[in-house]
C-alpha cells in the first residue's frame, strides 16, 4: 500500500504492516498486521509462545486522531500459552497489554491530564475521566520499570492528605533534597507506612538522617522503629496550622456568645455592628501581618482596643509564627517564654496547642536545629491538594496517586513524538 511508511510513521506503529485503511461511520479504521516476528508472544514477558486461540477475534485500539477524525488500528488479537503466564493475549507493538489505546495515545493523554484540566482532557481525547484514570496507571507502571524513586534518599517528610468526602486518606512521603514526591499509598496507619520502610528496605532504611513529619504518634513511632539513624522533626508549619486552628475556634466562640446575647433579648446598641465585623475578622486573624488590607489592620485595631481574647489569640498565634524562624538558641528561649505567655493567658484552646508543644520538644528542637527545608514538603502536599480536587472522579485512590506521581515524581512523559524538554 502507497503511503504505508507515512501513515506508521503518523500513527507511531512499529514493527508492523499497513493494510489498509477506510473510513467507517466517520471514523478512521487502519488495518494493521504486526510483522512475523513479533506475532505471538507473551503480552507480559514477550517471549515467543505457541498460538492458544484466536481469543475475541479482531480488535481496535483507539490510537491519535487523524486530523480531526476519531481513529481506530485494528488487528488480530490471538491467545498465546506462555509457560510462565499461562493463556494471555498476544502482545503488540503499539499498545500496552490490556488497554484499548495505542502508546501514543496514552502519552498524549497522560501529558494533557498534566498540564490541563479534567474536562478538557476528556474534550480533546474523546475520553471519560474514569479511562484516564486507568490510562494514567499504566503510564506510570511503565515509567517506574527500571526506575527507582527511593534510591539516594536520606531526608524524608512523611505527611497525611485526605481524597473524598467520607475521610479517606492518603500517606505520602516527600523527599527533602529533591523536593519530588517518592511515595504515596491509600492509609493512613502504622500498616501504611511499614510498606513504604518495607519497599525502602533494611539498607536503605539505615541511611535516612531526618524525617519531618506532623507530630502524629504513628508516623513517629514507625520511623523511630524502622531508622535507627534517623533525627525525626516536627513540621514547623503545622505548629502554625494548629495555633491558626485554636484562634479560629476562639473567633467563633466570641460570635456564637454574641448571637445568643441577642437572641436573649437586651443586645447592645451597636451588637449587630460588632457580630459583623467578628464574623468578618477571619481573614485579618489569619493572614500574616505584612498581607492586610488597610480594613483588616483596622479591624485588628479595634480588636485590641477592645481587650478582646481574639486579639489576645492573634498576639500569641503571631509570635509563634514569628519565632520559629528564628536562629534555634533563641528559638528555644523566646518559646520557653511564649509557653508562660499561654499559661498566664487563659485561653484553653492554646493551652491545648502548649501541651501538645510539650510533648513534642524534643523534635521541634530538632526541627528548629536541623531545619529541613520544609517548604517543599508543603508545596508538594498543597499541590497534591490540587490534584486531588481535579482528581475526583476517578473512584480510585491509585489513580490520584498515579496523577500524582506523574505531576510530582518527573514521571511525566513528553508529548509523542517530542523531545524530552
Ligand atoms: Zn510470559
Amino acid at each position: 500500500m502507497r503511503g504505508a511508511s507515512v501513515l506508521r510513521r503518523v500513527l507511531g506503529i512499529e514493527h508492523a504492516l499497513i493494510e489498509g485503511i477506510d473510513l467507517e461511520d466517520d471514523v478512521v479504521v487502519v488495518d494493521v498486521r504486526l510483522h512475523k516476528r513479533q506475532q505471538l508472544r507473551c503480552s507480559r514477558c514477550r517471549k515467543r509462545c505457541a498460538k492458544h486461540d484466536d481469543g475475541r477475534g479482531r480488535r481496535r485500539w483507539r490510537c491519535l486522531d487523524l486530523g480531526s477524525t476519531k481513529a481506530y488500528v485494528q488487528s488480530d488479537a490471538p491467545r498465546v500459552r506462555c509457560r510462565e503466564h499461562g493463556v494471555v493475549v498476544a502482545a503488540v507493538t503499539w499498545a500496552r497489554p490490556g488497554s484499548g489505546f495505542t502508546l501514543a495515545f496514552e502519552q498524549q493523554t497522560a501529558w494533557l491530564a498534566v498540564h490541563a484540566s479534567q474536562s478538557t482532557v476528556g474534550q480533546l481525547m474523546r475520553v471519560t475521566w474514569r479511562s484516564v484514570g486507568r490510562i494514567l496507571t499504566r503510564v506510570v507502571a511503565d515509567g517506574l520499570a527500571g526506575r527507582d524513586l527511593l534510591d539516594g534518599v536520606t531526608r524524608i517528610g512523611i505527611d497525611e492528605t485526605s481524597y473524598r468526602r467520607g475521610h479517606r486518606y492518603l500517606t505520602v512521603v516527600v523527599c527533602h533534597d529533591t523536593g519530588r514526591l517518592i511515595w504515596a499509598a491509600p492509609g493512613r496507619n502504622k500498616a501504611t507506612l511499614k510498606l513504604f520502610f518495607d519497599e525502602l528496605g533494611v539498607e536503605r532504611c539505615k541511611r535516612i538522617t531526618h524525617a519531618s513529619a506532623d507530630g502524629a504518634a504513628w508516623i513517629h513511632d514507625t520511623v523511630r522503629e524502622k531508622c535507627p539513624n534517623a533525627i525525626v522533626c516536627m513540621d514547623a508549619f503545622h505548629i502554625v496550622k494548629w495555633a491558626n486552628e485554636a484562634l479560629d475556634k476562639i473567633r467563633r466562640e466570641v460570635w456564637n456568645d454574641m448571637r445568643q446575647h441577642r437572641k436573649r433579648g437586651r443586645p447592645p446598641k451597636d451588637a449587630k455592628q460588632r457580630a459583623r465585623q467578628i464574623k468578618h475578622a477571619r481573614w485579618a486573624l489569619l493572614k500574616n501581618p505584612d498581607n492586610l488590607t488597610d480594613k483588616q489592620a483596622a479591624t485588628l485595631a479595634e480588636l485590641e482596643a477592645a481587650g478582646s481574647p481574639m486579639w489576645k489569640a492573634w498576639l500569641l498565634k503571631e509570635d509563634l509564627r514569628e519565632l520559629l524562624k528564628l536562629d534555634a538558641d533563641e528559638a528555644i528561649d523566646r518559646l520557653d517564654l511564649w509557653l508562660e505567655r499561654v499559661d498566664e493567658s487563659g485561653l484553653a484552646e492554646f493551652e491545648k496547642i502548649a501541651k501538645t508543644i510539650r510533648e513534642l520538644r524534643p523534635e521541634i528542637e530538632a526541627m528548629l536545629t536541623h531545619r529541613l527545608t520544609n517548604g517543599r514538603v508543603e508545596s508538594v502536599n498543597a499541590k497534591i491538594r490540587l490534584i486531588q480536587i481535579r482528581a475526583f472522579g476517578f473512584h480510585n485512590p491509585f489513580a490520584l496517586i498515579a496523577l500524582a506521581k506523574l505531576t510530582l515524581s518527573g514521571l511525566c512523559p513528553p508529548l509523542p513524538g517530542r523531545a524530552v524538554t
